[in-house]
């Protein structure tokens, strides 16, 4: 037996340090954006190596403020266009449309399954102002090309950091500082998980701070003023000291992670299974998930039953691209093959950093038995 993902137990050792966080929010008689909250905040700023954190309510929250912070500002207007990877998890679309702009997806190259510089130029068009870059499964994208061409066609660089808390480069540069702001979330399964939702905004653009943060607060700077057209999106007190315990043992877990995805990769031996590609620096993957593929969408689902039957637990990230998605309907025209082929050959096995060897040798051995 070896569960998907086994959150209580990611949270168990820590059972001493997460009541104490919490015991102090309930002690201070102060609940939203308070002292825990600019703890955490500059804590994660730190971490991550930028100048600013605002906190807000989730991941998705994020995404969307830190697009609204560029159009308040005037560097965005609605209908710009937004470049997106074809087979991010949802919720980085939404943004881009929650926020008035309007998404054009970019195929994935299949061995990072990043967004693919080379395809940028033909979706860049007329009305293209920005890139929002998904670090897919944890693994940094080829930040220095995508750069490059924001650089030389004038597009904001955003980044959905989700998936990806603590990815760097070899000169140290991480998830979060390449561009005008990154969006995280500490949903609970995340490589840093809250005990409920959570998110943050990071950069080094102190406009975006601000405007972020009155965004999260009914677009208001001073009570009872508002400046913008805001919601509530806040990070509460009990979530920020929570993760404020939990952000020192952060690079930890990762590393156990990349420990687990080098005994998949060395050890997991099958012709049928296409296993992803190590980054030639380890560090610039934080394994959020090890999405393995197989030839066709047959033999994904036979595998997935299989693994099940001898009690492995697995996931599809994800089944459904957003192009295909009802939500979606009749709003993207082109084909998107490479997302379409993804969805139907990945399967997500068991990944955490709190996976025992025995628990990996399990799955290694079922793997190479299908
Ligand atoms: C989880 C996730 C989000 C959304 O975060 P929430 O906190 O659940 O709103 C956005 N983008 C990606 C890539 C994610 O994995």
């Amino acid at each position: 037996m070896v569960p998907f993902l086994d959150l209580k137990k990611i949270n168990e050792p820590y059972k001493n340090e997460l009541d104490r966080a919490a015991t102090d929010v309930v002690e201070s008689g102060w609940y939203i954006r308070g002292h825990y909250g600019e703890l955490f905040e500059r804590a994660f700023a730190d971490y991550c190596g930028v100048k600013y954190a605002v906190g807000v309510g989730n991941g998705l929250d994020a995404l969307t403020l830190m697009l609204r912070a560029s159009m308040e500002l005037g560097r965005l207007h609605a209908g710009d266009e937004i470049l997106v990877p074809s087979n991010t998890y949802i919720a980085s679309v939404l943004a881009i449309s929650a926020a008035g702009l309007k998404p054009v997806l970019v195929e994935p190259a299949e061995n990072s399954y990043n967004m693919d510089p080379k395809r940028l130029k033909d979706a860049c068009g007329a009305r293209t102002r920005g890139i929002l870059v998904v670090h897919l499964y944890g693994r940094l994208c080829d930040m220095d090309e995508i750069c490059a061409f924001a650089n030389s066609h004038g597009l904001l660089v955003f980044e959905d950091c989700a998936q990806a808390h603590g990815a760097r480069l070899g000169d140290g540069r991480g998830a979060g500082t390449f561009g005008v702001a990154a969006a995280f979330s500490f949903y609970p399964t995340k490589n840093l998980g809250a005990l409920g939702d959570a998110g943050m905004v990071v950069t080094n653009d102190a406009d975006i701070a601000n405007v972020v943060r009155a965004l999260g607060n009914y677009g208001s700077e001073q009570k009872y003023v508002n400046k913008f057209m805001g919601v509530n999106s806040r990070l509460d007190e009990m979530q920020a000291s929570l993760l404020l315990a939990k952000l020192p043992h952060l690079d930890e877990w990762n590393e156990r992670r990349r420990q687990v995805a080098a005994r998949y990769c060395r050890e997991i031996m099958n012709a049928k299974v296409i296993l992803p590609e190590m980054p030639a620096i380890p560090s610039e993957h934080v394994w959020h998930v090890f999405a393995v593929r197989l030839h066709d969408e047959t033999m994904r689902n036979s595998l997935q039953d299989y693994l099940k039957s001898r009690g492995i637990g697995t996931l599809i990230h994800y089944p459904i691209p957003p192009h295909l998605q009802a939500a979606y309907a009749g709003v993207f025209s082109g084909g998107y093959p490479v997302a379409e082929a993804m969805a139907k050959t990945v399967l997500s096995i068991p990944m955490s950093p709190v996976l025992t060897d025995d628990e990996v040798s399990e799955v290694i051995g079922a793997i190479n038995a299908f």
